[in-house]
């Protein structure tokens, strides 16, 4: 800007003073002529008074200029410059001419060089003889090489004057410009007519401060929202280079994950890593993999900058409740078909007319016994879909000791046909808070087993204590025990140990499931330790505030 000025300053400046000059010059050039001719034509009139009154002219007439007299035919009588005998005739010369002719007459006539002019004027005298005089004047072209060297320094002083003043004024103006304090455009009190501008800043600037805390909410809340996702999200730039990544696809990945690398690097399968470069080329999908134990699912979307945005969760559960329930349809069918099966062969055979009748009577109670396995077998799954399902039952103050007595009560006779005692040692005053008819059912099936794998003459009881917090309710019986390598499984649904026994008495393989499920939905646990041979104990754990 300071350069602007002081160029655009001198160069106006130079071309003033270029103006000047020239105007002045020609003004001035045009005075002088005036000045020469009003001369010229005074010393004529003079010279010509001295010539009628008799004087000899020829002395003076040639100082101030050239003096010519001319013969009325032309011919000239007296040059004071040239030899006039030689002269050529002047008839035909115009200032002559006119001089003749109304009796004063003048004109210009340039010379060789272009630098000078030659003014003439002549007088028509009483002896019918001419008068002339002439002078020479400098030209305008003369007059411009005569004053151009002190022009020429005048101007290269003014122009070095005016740009040092130029330079010298843009400083001045320009100071408090550069002073300005934009952070506070609206504080700067400099000229009034930039004031609009800094308004215009003043404005502006507010408005990127709001879009700016904007964006960087937008972000926080975007961050915040990514950073709670259980999910694993990853988004990546162009060439598969992450973007950002939030906590859980690190997690799940079980890898420290850095800004700015290839995302394919942290990829172990092969399918994932061509899913990333498809979507990275704009098609997308979805794979699953497993790191480690887990299963997890990539659903990867190309974005429309060129990069790729992934999502992954972890399925492990998911698939494992699929792989349980596929178990458990193909258990359940296989389940129902042997007392189906076993119905339909005996009532088969009732069909024969001839068939004996104590044996009718032996089918019958094999059709009975089988559809009360049935019956059983059905209960036991809608109680247990019941629970999977989140069973709607309201939790209620539970009196422990009166549930296991109606319980006991209910199997007196299996008891008795078994000869195994059961025993309640529950304190009376234990208050435990749960779904009365979920516990009922728990206390019942862990009742039910220990009677049916006990050994005649056996024992079962009931007791409880409260710990840490905590109430722990065990049955415990003496019973045949659990071999170690199924103390693990006896929780899973159809799982039996004794195949042939549990079936014998009854059993559906579905009782400890729903006792395990029915725990779960009550906020308590099932334990169980067992030394095969000696006995078993299942403990109840119910939080003591619960
Ligand atoms: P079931 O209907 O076969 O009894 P459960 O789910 O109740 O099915 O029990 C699973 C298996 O665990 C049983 O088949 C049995 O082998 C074993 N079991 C359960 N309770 C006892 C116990 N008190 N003593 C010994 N074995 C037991």
């Amino acid at each position: 800007m300071k350069k602007t000025i002081a160029t655009v300053t001198a160069v106006v400046a130079a071309m003033f003073i270029f103006l000047t000059v020239v105007v002045t010059a020609i003004l001035y050039h045009g005075v002088y002529e005036d000045n020469v001719r009003a001369t010229l034509s005074e010393e004529l009139d003079i010279l010509s008074h001295l010539y009628e009154t008799g004087n000899d002219i020829r002395e003076i007439g040639g100082r101030n200029g050239r003096l010519t007299i001319i013969n009325p035919d032309g011919s000239v009588e007296y040059d004071s410059e040239a030899q006039y005998s030689v002269m050529e005739n002047h008839k035909e010369r115009k200032e002559v001419k006119e001089a003749f002719l109304k009796g004063r007459g003048s004109d210009e006539r340039q010379s060789d060089t272009l630098s000078i002019k030659q003014i003439y004027e002549a007088v028509l005298l009483s002896d019918g003889n001419v008068l002339r005089l002439s002078k020479n004047a400098s030209t305008v072209i003369a007059f411009f090489s005569m004053i151009s060297g002190p022009v020429v320094s005048l101007v290269v002083i003014l122009l070095i004057l005016v740009v040092f003043i130029a330079s010298k004024a843009s400083d001045y103006i320009v100071a408090p410009i550069n002073a300005l304090d934009l952070d506070n455009p609206e504080e700067n009190n400099v000229y009034d007519e930039i004031s609009p501008l800094l308004l215009k800043i003043a404005r502006q600037k507010n408005e990127v401060r709001e879009e700016i805390a904007d964006k960087e909410r937008t972000r926080k809340e975007f961050e915040f929202i990514i950073s709670t996702l259980s999910e694993g999200l990853v988004v990546l730039g162009r060439g598969g280079r992450i973007l950002s990544f939030n906590k859980s696809a690190a997690t799940l990945l079980e890898e420290k994950i850095e800004d700015d690398k290839p995302f394919l690097a942290y990829l172990k399968s092969a399918d994932s890593k061509e899913l990333v470069l498809s979507a990275l080329n704009g098609k997308d999908g979805e794979t699953t993999f497993k790191v480690s134990s887990k299963i997890l699912e990539l659903s990867a979307y190309s974005s429309r900058s060129g990069g790729a945005v992934v999502l992954m969760r972890d399925i492990t559960e998911k698939c494992e409740r699929e792989r349980m329930r596929k178990e458990f349809t193909a258990n359940v069918s296989h389940e129902l078909k042997t007392p189906i099966t076993t119905i339909m062969g005996f009532s088969e055979l009732l069909e024969n007319p001839e068939i004996e009748r104590e044996k009718v009577t032996d089918f019958a109670s094999e059709i009975n016994k089988e559809a009360l396995r049935l019956r059983d077998i059905v209960g036991d799954i809608i109680e247990l879909s019941s629970l999977d399902e989140g069973y709607k039952g309201e939790n209620e103050e539970i009196n422990v000791r009166n549930t296991v007595e109606t319980e006991i009560k209910k199997l007196e006779h299996k008891a008795d046909d078994n000869g195994v005692s059961v025993e309640n040692y529950v304190s009376s005053s234990l208050i435990i808070i749960g779904i009365p008819k979920v516990f009922s059912e728990v206390i019942s099936n862990l009742l039910d087993n220990a009677i049916r794998y006990n050994k005649k003459g056996g024992w079962v009881k009931v007791e409880s204590k409260e710990m840490d917090g905590k109430v722990e309710i065990s049955v415990s019986d003496n019973g045949i025990g659990i071999p170690k390598e199924s103390i693990e499984r006896v929780f899973e649904r159809f799982y039996r140990v004794d195949k042939s026994r549990s079936r014998e008495s009854g059993g559906t393989g579905l009782g400890l499931s729903i006792v395990k499920n029915g725990m779960e939905r009550m906020g308590g646990e099932v334990r169980v330790e067992s030394t095969q041979g000696e006995g078993s104990v299942f403990t109840l754990t119910f939080p003591l505030n619960h």
